[in-house]
């Protein structure tokens, strides 16, 4: 039994940046103003998420680590109009089965926090009063500890610390609202740092740097005409000043972070051809539409989405950049 568990949870959580999003969402979905990471050896010894969220309540803190426990979903239908990022109830137990995890948390009015560790789905110890902040705080140690294949593909810590830099980089940019922190355990400066704000190009500018966010064009594309698929979309493009080896395409759908590859490449292709002397494009992409139309994907690392009508919401887009890039172009 143990082994399967493992396994299955080996599926949910495949690196430590998979870890780190989970927890991520889980914070935002407990209403955080406030986010902060901390990684040691690429995540594989440590990964703390500490937020300001609403906490834990004390007697929810049995089952916290069970399969299939959530507090996000209450109805079947739910599936299909769930606006909460976590749907599952299965990310936080599958990080039991492959580390150590350790809970500090606290609701609203109490006094004091408590303190518990989990192991394979079950609480080590019962609950210890701790004194705590606002928020919770979520510690994984020892990510993988009892996978050793897994752990030798994974011995490249800066690339592991990258990839969750690179995380918290585009959650910071879509969620303007929390602040976030991402930082080496023991460095003094974090690589991500941003505070709340409600411009969106100053979050781009602290994330990604001035470069990044000077020349940037605001984008725009919807569609409202109710018997065609209606969407909604804002973002930002770099100008022709730009210039990048890669395509950096930073993609919410729905307050999601995802990855559509078929949008990503019309999107360089209008690029390329409209502004042909130009490197590769930094995009930033929200589109909003409506949920049944997301093919939602009921595997938890599956990033990558598929839209219904997503040929002719991707021309609308399309069309849209090409329109403003022309514009800028003079
Ligand atoms: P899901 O997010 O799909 O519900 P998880 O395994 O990620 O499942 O989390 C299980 C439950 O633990 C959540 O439904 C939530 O109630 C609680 N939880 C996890 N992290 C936090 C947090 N940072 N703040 C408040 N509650 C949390
Ligand atoms: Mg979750």
């Amino acid at each position: 039994q143990s082994v399967v568990n493992r396994i299955a949870a080996g599926e949910v959580i495949q690196r430590p940046v998979s870890a780190v999003k989970e927890l991520v969402e889980n914070s935002l979905d407990a209403s955080a103003t406030s986010i902060s990471v901390v990684v040691k050896d690429g995540g594989l010894k440590f990964i703390q998420v500490s937020d300001d969220g609403h906490g834990i309540r004390y007697e929810d803190l049995p089952i916290l680590c069970e399969r299939h426990t959530t507090s996000k979903l209450s109805a079947f239908e739910d599936l299909e109009t769930i606006k909460s990022m976590g749907f599952r109830g299965e990310a936080l137990a599958s990080m039991t089965y492959v580390g150590h995890v350790t809970v500090t948390t606290i609701t609203e009015g109490q006094l004091h926090g408590y303190r518990v560790s989990y192991r394979d789905g079950a609480m080590e110890n019962e609950p210890k009063a701790c004194a705590a902040v606002k928020g919770t705080q979520i510690m994984i140690e020892n990510l993988f500890f009892n996978m050793s294949a897994r752990r030798k593909t994974l011995q490249n810590s800066a690339d592991d610390y990258s990839k969750i830099v690179d995380l918290i980089s585009r959650f910071a940019i879509h969620h303007i609202n929390v602040g976030f922190s991402c930082r080496k355990h023991g460095a003094a400066r974090p690589d991500v740092h941003t505070v709340a704000t409600s411009s969106r190009i100053d979050a781009i500018r602290s994330v990604y740097g001035v470069v990044v966010a000077r020349d940037l064009l605001s984008i725009t594309a919807a569609e409202n005409d109710p018997s065609r698929p209606v969407f909604e979309m804002n973002g930002f493009i770099s100008n022709s000043n730009y210039s990048a080896k890669k395509i950096t395409m930073v993609l919410f759908i729905n307050d999601r972070l995802v990855e559509c590859t078929s949008l990503k490449r019309a999107i360089e292709v209008v690029y390329t051809a409209t502004l042909p002397k130009a490197s590769k494009p930094f995009i930033y992409m929200s589109i909003v539409l409506p949920p049944e139309h997301v093919d939602v994907n009921i595997h938890p690392t599956k990033k990558e989405v598929s839209l219904l009508y997503q040929e002719s919401i991707i021309e609308n887009i399309q069309a849209a950049v090409e329109l403003k890039l022309r514009n800028s172009d003079t």
